[in-house]
């Protein structure tokens, strides 16, 4: 059984008496571990489907099943328990809290889920090693960098142990220098811990840490919208997909600690 599986999802907004039609008839097919980089113009309906994918939003037509449940039947408190506990999100903007430090930051997911306050406070620090952050524990986030910024936030997303990373172009504030990290992060959360990883990104680097990319148009998945060996549609490796990438996927996913994990 597929982790995620949608068939022609719609999404209208209504703006007064106008409908925006975000979705109009998408169908994805994701499996546990893998990494997608989706990929689409601006407009095409990229975070609309990250918001279904995360049960921050529901659909207005189609099936959407995740891990096996039907999101159109969740009533709104079990779409909250279900990305409370099975998804991490990560933004391009970090949306970290500046009066926060960085253990704080990560606590903060395990307060609503009911974790006690020593636990959460080790198991925040433990998260920020895992993201090469060992050193940076009581920095608040305008004493970090952007790149060490968006790593605290990959540590908040993995408090609650989620199966499902979002991120919505999380290198898109970031230089390469910066976001090499970051996306080797990511990949390794797939890699080591078997995490699904669904990255939005223009940035070649993105697509080509993932195992499959999917293009967005008009609402619509024009391309990679179901997996190797499921039987649709046979779409290219990611990496060979995308000219001038400075990263090589066999360099990633082996180990990004040194730098600053050190304590
Ligand atoms: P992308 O992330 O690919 O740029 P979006 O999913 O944000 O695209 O948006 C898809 C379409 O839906 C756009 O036309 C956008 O203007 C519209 N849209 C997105 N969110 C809303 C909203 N909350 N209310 C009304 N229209 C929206
Ligand atoms: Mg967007």
């Amino acid at each position: 059984m597929p982790l995620l599986e949608f068939k022609g999802i719609t999404k209208d907004y209504k703006l007064g008496k106008t409908v925006v039609r975000a979705l109009r008839g998408l169908d994805l097919t994701i499996k546990e571990g893998e990494v997608i980089a989706i990929m689409g113009p601006s407009g095409s309906g990229k975070s609309t489907l990250m918001h279904i994918v995360g049960a921050l939003d529901t659909p207005t037509g189609g099936t959407a099943f995740l891990d096996g449940q039907d999101l159109q039947q969740l009533k709104e408190r079990q779409l909250v328990t279900l990305r409370g506990k099975k998804v991490g999100f990560v933004f391009q903007t970090f949306n970290l809290i500046q009066t926060l430090s960085a253990q704080r930051n990560v606590e903060l997911p395990m307060i609503f889920q009911g974790i006690r306050k020593g636990e959460r406070a080790r198991h925040a620090r433990e998260l920020l090693t895992k993201v090469g952050l060992a050193d940076r524990v009581k920095h608040k986030p305008n004493e970090l960098s952007g790149g060490e910024r968006q790593r605290v936030a990959i540590a908040r997303a993995l408090a609650n142990d989620p199966e499902i990373i979002l991120a919505d172009e999380p290198t898109g504030n970031l230089d390469t220098e910066s976001g090499t990290p970051v996306l080797e992060m990511l990949k390794k959360l797939s890699v080591e811990d078997g995490k699904t990883v669904i990255i939005v990104t223009h940035d070649p680097d993105a697509a080509a840490i993932a195992d499959r990319i999917v293009r967005l148009r008009d609402g619509c998945v024009v391309a990679g919208s179901g997996y190797e060996g499921e039987g649709t549609s046979g779409v290219p490796s990611a990496g060979r997909d995308v000219e001038g990438s400075s990263l090589e996927p066999s360099t990633l996913g082996i180990t990004t600690e040194g730098s600053d994990s050190h304590a």
